[in-house]
């Protein structure tokens, strides 16, 4: 069998796309533009083109961007009194903090300082919570795009058995309260997990969040199953330049499963675009409207 593959740089223009048009009719009936505010702290080039691109289609998609550029010296209560800053800016929908930071700021208290209103990475206590238990909240970017290509592919995932490869609080562990949200049976597997190619031969759906390059071979794959790879892991090359792959052996894994997302340009740009949504699903519920329709 070769699997379907899942075009993520397909289904991520649809959502550019109606995030525009969403962003053109807020504008027109409430007289201003949602805006999203990025902050980089250092110059880690990898976040660097992250935030480049971040910065790139919020402008595209017709929004204001914001962008803060900071130096790798940058104190936590710098940062902090920054955060306040654009917590109190009625132009700013959503703020973005570009992680990781320099080791002299602690992540866990400048997420805690953002506005749970305005946390469009969806990382806050607050809107972690409202996940786990099932409320309205602002989710992770990247395990929502996963979600939106699962549902496009297989429509209902109801007593689907998912297994979740890794239990970051980014990725692994807001994927299973979204596929338990849609009645997946889920298992979350991790470093310590026994037996891991056994217990991804009984998914349906896989989704690797492991950040370690081709870990999950094809063998491991039960024929006709879903695969998302959410792995970005550059290997070495001939020519000194590298290639990104992802957390699953592609070329192994497309031959069993039924459909599957490339490394690049499977999962990656479903995370911007999903940014885009929850900045303007934000710029919503901050004007006390409902949130826009097909997003
Ligand atoms: P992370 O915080 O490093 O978490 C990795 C997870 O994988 C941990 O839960 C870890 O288990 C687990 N793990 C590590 N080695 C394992 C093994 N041998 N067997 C089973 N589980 C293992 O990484 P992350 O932030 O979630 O990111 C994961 C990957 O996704 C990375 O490649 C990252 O670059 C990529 N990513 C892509 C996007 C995108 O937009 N496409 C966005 C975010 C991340 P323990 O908890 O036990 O340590």
């Amino acid at each position: 069998m070769t699997a379907r593959l899942i075009d993520g740089k397909a289904a991520a223009v649809a959502i550019r796309d109606k995030v525009a048009a969403g962003v053109a009719k807020f504008e027109r009936q409430h007289g201003r533009t949602p805006g999203l505010a990025t902050v980089l702290v250092g110059d880690d080039p990898a976040s660097a083109v992250y935030i480049r691109s971040k910065n790139r289609v919020t402008a595209e998609t017709g929004m204001a961007s914001f962008g803060h550029n900071l130096s790798d010296s940058t104190t936590g209560t710098e940062l902090l009194d920054l955060i306040g800053e654009l917590n109190a800016d009625d132009r700013v929908d959503g703020i973005l903090v570009q992680l990781p930071l320099p080791s002299q700021i602690d992540s866990a208290r400048v997420i805690a300082a953002i506005d749970p209103a305005k946390d469009v990475d969806g990382f806050h206590p607050i809107n972690a919570g409202r996940l786990a238990i099932g409320l309205p909240t602002l989710v992770p970017c990247t395990p929502y795009g996963c979600l939106h290509l699962l549902k496009q592919e297989l429509g209902d995932l109801a007593g689907l058995n998912a297994v979740v490869i890794g239990r970051s609080n980014i990725v692994g562990k807001p994927m299973a309260q979204l596929l338990l949200g849609e009645s997946a049976t889920v298992t979350i597997c991790h470093s310590r997990t026994r037996d891991l190619a056994d217990v991804v031969r009984r998914a349906d759906i896989v989704v690797a969040a492991i950040g370690r390059a081709e870990m999950v071979r094809g063998e491991w794959i039960k024929p006709g199953a879903t695969v998302i790879d959410v792995g970005i892991n550059r290997v070495p090359t001939d020519d000194g330049k590298g290639r990104l792959v992802g957390d699953v052996a592609f070329a192994e894994a497309v031959e069993v499963a039924g459909a599957i997302t490339p490394v690049p340009g499977g999962v990656g740009p479903m995370t911007i675009a999903m940014l885009m949504r929850n900045t303007l699903v934000a710029a919503h519920r901050r004007t006390g409207l409902a949130d826009p329709e097909g997003l």
